[in-house]
């Protein structure tokens, strides 16, 4: 018998727990342990609420932890409850799944001022992440600016465009939709320090900001390069660009919020009284690497939120090796010590599609057989439940998360699959009433 303890119980843990049990079949038994009494990490709380298709995936989790030889153990904080050291005396092998939770910082002035916030709060706001349910952003208006030309940052734009009829059968949580009800945001900036040809927006989720009811999308054809350019771009990248010229092309007709594409621009500073009001912007050019290098052109842009949406970082565990250029576990292929393994964003960092997860839990599987062939003389599951229950952790079984679950959907508001609890408490008072 084998044991492995999963951290993180989002995609890299469950793609991670079920290339074991397909490698291992009954020679196995994973625990896969969250800090939050709810599993699935950034299907729950980074997917965006209006893009239930892909929140589907998690189907596939669930069908993972329903079989016998995997177990949820949630309400768990690795670093608190237990230390690695503890779970690496405990099983044959621990991998890190933590994801990368945690906002990468602009390194300006100004940027601590209220009014400023990371992707990971502003996302995590309005999908009910416990840590960031009361963050209450400043969306009164009319100016917001959105740092990033990637895919989270269309997420962000689009959430604060959307009306209400427009998030029908969305799971936001009811405590944004109210606020966005009220929002006064009348001018989106996506802040670009490259230009158009060097977007990490794929071609789908651009193409939606075409369709808003009350956003229009404005690209200033003047930063297109050349049509004929285009045809050297890779086909997903080519299809983006397409929606940028029809933009550009369209951009005549506004509609009650304008969202703007200002390419070529840096952030530079924040400033404002006691809260942000502008931010100051350098005009940039591309180096021959395709580098942005600032021209010394300032301009000022005015705004009471700024959302910088320039990627993630895994918050680092005391005693694990970690790469802080990278913002991630350092590691080699995955492995970081004897028995201590990363995997998904905790190892590559926070770059490609969820099913990348999915070889990249097949090939940390691989290691770990290459690395454990002896018959494991850990004691694993009942040894962690031993020390938990003498700590006093209350732990979340899947079963409970099942419970949580059914409260969840009962307390939906009309057209919504669920509604969320959002505060930890909340969902550990959900898992007790269901007994
Ligand atoms: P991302 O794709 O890496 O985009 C980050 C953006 O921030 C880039 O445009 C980058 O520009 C810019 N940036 C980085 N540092 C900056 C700085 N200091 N100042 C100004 N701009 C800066 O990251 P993401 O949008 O957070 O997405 C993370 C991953 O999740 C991606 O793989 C994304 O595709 C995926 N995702 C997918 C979906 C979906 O499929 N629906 C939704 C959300 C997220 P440079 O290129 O110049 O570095």
């Amino acid at each position: 018998m084998r044991h492995i303890a999963v951290v993180g119980s989002g995609p890299a843990g469950y793609y991670t727990a079920e290339a074991a049990q397909k490698k291992f079949g009954d020679d196995v038994r994973i625990d896969i342990i969250d800090r939050l009494p709810v599993p699935y990490g950034l299907i729950r709380f980074g997917v965006a609420p209006d893009h239930q298709s892909i929140k589907g995936v998690s189907k596939r989790y669930e069908a993972v932890n329903l079989s016998e030889n995997v177990r949820f153990v949630g309400n768990v904080t690795v670093g608190r409850d237990v230390s690695i050291e503890e779970l690496q005396s405990l099983y044959d092998a621990v991998v890190l799944a933590t994801g990368a939770p945690a906002d990468r910082k602009m390194g300006i002035a100004g940027e601590d001022l209220p009014g400023v916030v990371g992707s990971a709060a502003f996302v995590g706001w309005y999908n009910g992440h416990p840590d960031f349910a009361d963050l209450n952003p400043d969306i009164e208006g009319p100016g917001a600016v959105i740092v990033g030309n990637g895919n989270v940052a269309l997420d962000v734009a689009r959430i604060l465009s959307k009306t209400r009829d427009e998030f029908h059968g969305a799971d936001i949580v009811d405590h944004a939709l109210d606020k966005l009800d009220h929002s006064g945001i009348r001018r989106i900036t996506f802040l670009g320090r490259r230009g158009p040809h060097q977007i990490a927006m794929t071609p789908k989720e651009l193409g939606e900001l075409g369709h808003l009811t009350r956003a229009t999308p404005i690209v200033d054809a003047a930063d297109l390069p050349p049509v004929g350019d285009d045809a050297l771009l890779e086909p997903g990248m080519r299809k983006s660009v397409a929606h940028l010229r029809e933009f550009a092309a369209n951009a005549d007709t506004p509609k009650d919020i304008a969202v703007e594409f200002d390419f070529f621009a840096m952030p530079v500073a924040l400033e404002g009284d006691g809260r942000v009001e502008r931010m100051i912007v350098e005009r940039t050019r591309l180096d021959a690497d395709l580098r942005s290098v600032p021209t010394g052109e300032r301009y000022v842009i005015p705004c009471r939120l700024v959302v910088a949406c320039i990627g993630y970082q895994t918050p680092p565990i005391d005693g694990v090796p970690y790469e802080h250029g990278r913002g991630r576990f350092a590691n080699d292929e995955g492995r970081i010590l004897p028995g201590l393994y990363c995997v998904g964003w905790a190892r590559r960092g926070p770059s490609g599609t969820i099913g990348t997860n999915r070889p990249d839990g097949f090939a940390i599987v691989d290691l770990i057989a290459e690395d454990i062939t002896d018959s494991s003389s850990k004691f694993g599951r009942p040894a962690l439940d031993a020390l938990l229950e003498g700590r006093g952790v209350d732990i979340v079984t899947f079963r409970d998360w099942q419970n949580i679950d059914k409260a969840e959907i009962a307390r939906a508001r009309d057209g919504a699959p669920r509604e969320k609890f959002v505060a930890v408490d909340d969902m550990i008072a959900a898992k007790k009433a269901a007994g």
